[in-house]
């Protein structure tokens, strides 16, 4: 067991406990978030051939030298293209092509002409007939070249990176019908405590309900991992045994709230000690003390405390990053912001506070942050109503109206500023 120490040096022994998590196959949509394990390549070019980006006319340019509306020029329609559709017909020298976004160019053509800068000679939807063009293009104009994406062969995302729903599309266009990335873990959530009852459940005198176990499986949700929420664990030896071990058998990590006080109850930091290793207890932060991290075989255990903002706090400070390294994200950190003080704060202790603050912005335009409610660790509202944690360093201090602090953004993802 050691003393108090810092967030940072916590954090790095969360880390130190920590192995990114094997590769799985799964398919395509299943991917969404996650970081792919081993990189994709093509099986095609994309676009797999020349088409035209504009509804209207494929055309040889130099037939439309000087063209204008005060000197249209008319072309000779000798084919109507619609995308799916494929023509060979060679577009000669004053001829054009009726062609549609998407469809193939046609041999010969080297231009499209927008609709908009045409007249149709012959019936809506009919071929053949005349058009009369009323503006010169550029050569290439509004043509999509085959394999301006991707060519056949190359790799199209590499190893490590995020697959959001652009690169969902772009694996979909390269024939990945599934695709390889780092798995998820199983987090294991326990709560303990002998006053805890069921969501479903009227707390009766001296009881109160299990909220952590929900709040705890919603930030494990959001941050990537699949949550497996297990029983109430009562205040007893015995039963947070048994609840280790069945978690440290079944899961990738353990997450518990409550039973890490001093108080006469508290059964997780010895439990933990005798079926593996605990590592520390105090981190200089406010709200959550103490937190306990540990291992239980070679699953990580992070022990939260049982107040439910100090529980929402610690896992977003230690807990989030654990996952995230575990599911092959380097990018571990929220964003941070230097924002301005909308009110005076104050602060005591040494330690360093994080609290639920909201940022907006000013009606001068600036980001500015106020607390968004009650601070006491027992209360969520604040953290509910926040967007934001406030952060004010170690030492005793006042923060005046306007001076300008740092906040850790809690809804922009890591990787960005
Ligand atoms: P503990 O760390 O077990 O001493 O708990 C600290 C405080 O957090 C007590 O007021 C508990 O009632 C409360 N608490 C503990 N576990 C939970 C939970 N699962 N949901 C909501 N509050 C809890
Ligand atoms: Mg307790």
């Amino acid at each position: 067991m050691s003393g108090t120490m810092t967030v940072e040096e916590a954090r790095e022994r969360v880390f130190a406990r920590c192995r990114v998590l094997e590769a799985e196959e799964v398919g395509l949509l299943d991917a969404l978030g996650r970081v792919l394990a081993a990189e994709a390549r093509s099986d095609i070019d994309v676009a797999p051939f020349d088409n035209s980006a504009m509804d209207g006319y494929a055309v040889h340019a130099a037939d439309l030298a000087g063209a204008s509306s005060d000197a249209p020029v008319t072309l000779d329609v000798v084919s109507h293209i619609a995308a799916g559709d494929y023509s060979d017909l060679e577009v000669g020298p004053g001829q054009a092509a009726r062609i549609m976004t998407g469809a193939p160019m046609p041999p010969g053509a080297d231009s499209v002409v927008m609709v908009e800068f045409t007249e149709s000679g012959a019936a809506e939807g009919s071929t053949g007939g005349t058009v009369r063009v009323m503006r010169e293009p550029q050569l290439g104009e509004h043509i999509r070249r085959r394999g301006e994406e991707v060519r056949a062969g190359d790799v199209v995302l590499a190893a490590g990176e995020i697959i959001g729903p652009a690169g969902i599309g772009l694996l979909a266009s390269t024939g990945h019908a599934t695709v390889t990335v780092f798995r998820r873990p199983r987090v294991a959530v326990l709560s303990t405590g002998d006053e805890l009852v069921e969501v479903d459940e009227v707390p009766g005198p001296g009881q109160i309900r299990n909220s952590n176990s929900y709040s705890i499986a919603a930030q494990v949700i959001a941050a990537g991992g699949v949550p497996v929420r297990y029983p109430i664990v009562s205040d007893d030896p015995d039963a947070t045994r048994d609840a280790f071990t069945r978690a440290a058998a079944e899961c990738d990590f353990i997450v518990t709230s409550g039973g890490v006080s001093v108080g006469d109850f508290d059964y997780v930091k010895p439990i933990l000690e005798e079926l593996g290793e605990m590592e520390f207890c105090k981190v200089a932060m406010r709200p959550g003390n103490p937190q306990t991290l540990g291992s239980i075989g070679d699953v990580p255990f992070f022990g939260l405390p049982g107040n439910p903002t100090s529980t929402f706090v610690g896992f977003e400070i230690f807990v989030r990053p654990a996952l995230r390294y575990m599911q092959g994200h380097t990018e571990l950190d929220r964003p941070r912001q230097t924002v301005r003080l909308a009110h005076d704060v104050k602060k005591k202790q040494d330690r360093r506070y994080y609290l639920r603050a909201r940022v907006t912005v000013a009606d001068d335009g600036a980001l500015e942050v106020a607390l968004s409610g009650s601070q006491s660790s027992a209360l969520l509202t604040a953290a509910h109503r926040g967007n934001c944690l406030l952060v004010l360093p170690e030492g005793d201090g006042s923060f005046a109206a306007g001076s300008e602090v740092q906040v850790v953004r809690l809804d922009m993802e890591e990787g960005i500023a």
